[in-house]
């Protein structure tokens, strides 16, 4: 199994290169030169399995023998011990057609625990065999940084440095990431903003001695290893609903179109998926996109959903590189006029194609509030966070055909978006049993002031990367 860049310039590398490098070095997003085929009998035979036994199957393909069999199920079965249901990814049904596909049951109760605790795995198992360290450095602005803290805790090869802007989370995120206390977990809470903890990781990745020295990687939602892992419980949830002998509907609550590029490839391998609806908050440029064949970023409004805050949809372009006929020159001209313009189309036959497997859907902030209070109200006291609504209102919208499945995606436990959800049910959703003593939790974490040269410093002096290859 190799996998090529989309922007054609880069070279093709097995899943071991791919999954330590991310990004393509043109500049591209690496895709798999073929996708592995799944017969009619194979997914029927996914019927009944434990999820972890799906993920094998789905995923071994994708491995090209770089991994062991037994040793990928034990990575696998390890990962997904981690979350708090049996089903890993149950299926909820909300009515005679709908069914949420909840995937908030692991460790930071959003969706992005299904990629991830593989990948720190993945990782780990990989650099052990090259005799590698590597330095993670990210930012967040609360949301997603504890996903990557978690699935890098306690790695024997992977030192993570967090940057969240200090005082500007709220304090149930701040104590999701500060009260992990494993020794290779480096908390900095920056004297400045979101945007000064971004210029401030992209200042040390473009820093060339001290990215080599340091051995610098990514976990962002780019890497291919991420897609993988979530193109599983697109089988697991079709098989459980009568694939491939029923179609199904998937609507997914989308920003960065990293979790419906998942279906996408799904239904590349064999899935008989009907249509992939994307919800959007009112950042819509996906949503825009699919209803003019025109790409055109705008700023960023805040909203109830603020993990779909995105004004770009950079897996969007694993797409486009299909749209475009896999010619990776085209995709490097679009991607050349979006940055010098701000916008890139396509022709109408590439719309009609991709219109063909997607629809896309804007719901504004009233109607996901809306949305969590009918669910609420009409299914039983079932609580959806803003993601999920988005999704749930997008399903409605769809209008799809009557008597097909259609599963909605929910990517955040109600939990983790309380004041929404109480402001809609009048009710406060109580955080799952196993971070019910969050509160009192020690925390751990390095104020920083707003300097490069410090930062890097306290880098150093931490990473093991830094202090030569074990
Ligand atoms: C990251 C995230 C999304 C968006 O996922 P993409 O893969 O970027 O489309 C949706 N909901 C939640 C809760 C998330 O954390």
């Amino acid at each position: 199994m190799r996998y090529i860049s989309t922007r054609g310039a880069a070279p093709a590398l097995g899943f071991e290169d791919v999954l330590l490098t991310g990004l393509a070095r043109d500049g591209g997003l690496y895709v798999p030169e073929t996708w592995p085929q799944f017969t009619a009998d194979d997914i029927r035979a996914l019927r009944g399995l434990p999820y972890s036994e799906v993920a094998v199957r789905v995923m071994l393909p994708f491995l090209g023998g770089a991994i062991s069999e037994s040793d990928f199920r034990a990575l696998v079965r390890d990962a997904y011990a981690t979350f708090d249901h049996d089903a890993v990814t149950p299926l909820v049904q909300l009515d005679q057609r709908t069914w949420v596909l909840e995937l908030f049951h692991g460790p930071t109760l959003a969706f992005k625990d299904v990629a991830l605790q593989l990948l720190g795995r993945l990782f780990d198992h990989v650099l052990e065999r090259r005799g590698e360290r590597v330095t993670i450095v990210g930012a967040t602005s609360g949301d997603t940084g504890s996903a990557a803290i978690e699935a890098c805790r306690d790695r024997h090869n992977v030192d993570i440095f967090i940057l969240h802007p200090k005082g500007r989370t709220s304090e149930v995120q701040r104590r999701q990431m500060t009260s992990v206390l494993s020794s290779n977990v480096h908390n900095i809470a920056l004297e400045g903003s979101f945007d000064d903890c971004q210029d401030l990781v992209k200042a040390m990745f473009n820093d060339t001695a001290f990215r080599d020295k340091l051995n610098l990687s990514a976990v962002n939602s780019i890497n291919w290893a991420r897609i993988m892992a979530q193109i599983v419980y697109y089988f697991a949830s079709a098989a459980a609903l009568g694939a491939p002998d029923r179609e199904i509907d998937f609507v997914v609550p989308t920003g960065n179109f990293g979790n419906v590029y998942a279906a996408y490839g799904a239904r590349a391998m064999g899935l008989p998926t009907a249509k992939l609806i994307v919800g959007s908050n009112t950042n819509d440029i996906l949503a825009r996109f699919f209803a003019s064949g025109t790409m055109a970023a705008q700023g960023v409004t805040p909203t109830l959903s603020p993990s779909m805050d995105i004004q770009i949809s950079s897996n969007f372009e694993r797409l486009l590189f299909d749209l475009l006929g896999r010619d990776g020159a085209a995709v490097e001209a679009c991607m050349r006029t979006f940055r010098a313009e701000g916008r890139f189309a396509v022709t109408d036959a590439q719309l009609a194609q991709a219109l063909a497997i997607f629809a896309g859907h804007r719901v504004d902030e009233d109607a996901t509030m809306a949305t969590i209070t009918d669910t609420w109200r009409r299914h039983g006291g079932y609580t959806v966070d803003p993601h999920t609504a988005v999704g749930v209102a997008s399903a409605a919208a769809a209008g799809t055909a009557p008597g097909r499945p259609v599963v909605v995606l929910a990517t955040a436990h109600p939990a983790k978006f309380p004041d929404a959800v109480e402001k809609a049910t009048g009710r406060r959703p109580a955080l799952p049993p196993r971070l019910g003593d969050l509160y009192e939790r020690e925390e751990r974490l390095s104020v920083l002031p707003n300097d490069l040269a410090q930062v890097q410093g306290f880098v150093t002096q931490r990473a093991r990367a830094a202090q030569g290859v074990a």
